[in-house]
């Protein structure tokens, strides 16, 4: 009878949140809020597709180092790009450059131990260092957005240097294969803000970017100096602590002022006790997990901007 019961309600509210498939997803006083997808592998295109994100937010690539015993190839990975683009249909794409070190090994990349890997060689400063891997990746991700909306995102950019030398390097690339006569698209460049000092530095970096992407995973990690997926300090992470979002706040409001969309791709963008206080903050696209969409789009079209704004001042100023 338990069981019945959960599933009679399971199916009502299922049946309920279809009906928020195949919509915008716009407030109750007409504004839209994009509802994008986070995916690891190009077959989680169909979740996004089944559960109507209007894009992918999100496209982790470690997939497609890991578990294997060779780096992939240039080629490799364009048919990957190509196929998640295609299959999304000039819908956009947000493709971020390989992010491991920290919790994330490479097999085929033997790295020196490290005391504090998440403080480490992670992420964009791996890539710089690494530019026979990194080439190969943006000359992928240049030539896929031949085939649709593909946009490049960098992760764990806490410097200015750091985001000028990865737009030198694909440009250079970009150059590369236009002389070379291989088809590509102009892929619009965007950076995660998931330290903090791209967080305080917003100003500067809306000005080199075309968007902002806020990865509340790390932001929450780095700003409280509590290990993300460490049990002991479980009871510690909290994406809802006012220094976070008054960072993310402060980060939205940034883009506002250089006219850029303000994205955020962690797993706090669907969680429906935040999500409004993000929209109020000013963050325009929420990329989540494909089966939260139909939910959160449900919660944002019953509530209009003010209520937003008032959700984020209260956590803002709790
Ligand atoms: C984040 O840090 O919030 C994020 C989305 O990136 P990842 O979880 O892959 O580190
Ligand atoms: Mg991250």
């Amino acid at each position: 009878a338990e069981y019945e019961a959960k599933r009679t309600a399971y199916l009502k509210e299922k049946k309920e949140l279809d009906q928020y498939i195949g919509k915008p997803t716009v407030t109750k006083d007409g504004v839209t809020i994009e509802l994008v997808a986070n995916i690891g592998k190009p077959e989680d295109v169909d979740k996004v597709l089944q559960y109507d994100a209007e894009g992918i937010g999100l496209f982790r690539t470690e997939f497609l180092f890991m578990d294997r015993n060779s780096m992939p190839t240039e080629d490799e990975q364009f048919e990957a790009y190509r196929t998640a683009a295609q299959t999304m249909a000039g819908k956009p794409l947000i493709i971020r450059t390989l992010d491991v070190g920290g919790d994330k090994k490479l097999p085929t990349l033997e790295l020196p131990h490290e005391d504090n890997p998440f403080l480490g060689f992670r992420a964009i400063r791996m890539t710089l260092s690494h530019p026979e891997i990194f080439r190969p990746q943006l000359r992928a991700i240049l030539r896929a957005a031949a085939y649709g909306d593909v946009r490049v995102m960098f992760p764990m950019i806490g410097s200015m240097d750091q985001l000028r030398e990865a737009k030198a390097l694909l440009r250079e690339q970009e150059q590369t294969l236009q002389a070379e006569g291989v088809p590509t698209g102009s892929v619009k460049v965007g950076m995660m803000v998931e330290i903090p000092a791209a967080a305080v530095l917003a100003e500067e970096f809306a000005k080199e970017v075309d968007f902002f992407s806020i990865g509340t995973n790390d932001l929450t990690q780095y700003t409280l100096a509590v290990e993300r997926g460490n049990a002991a300090v479980a009871h510690l992470y909290a994406p809802e602590h006012p220094a976070v979002l008054r960072l993310i706040a402060m980060t939205a409001q940034a883009a506002a002022e250089r006219h850029i969309p303000c994205g955020m791709c962690g797993e706090a963008a669907g969680d429906p006790k935040l999500a409004p206080a993000f929209v109020g903050m000013g963050v325009n696209e929420l990329s989540m997990s494909p089966r939260r969409v139909p939910a959160v789009r449900k919660l944002l079209s019953g509530l209009t901007m003010d209520e937003c704004r008032q959700a984020a001042e209260k956590l803002l100023h709790p």
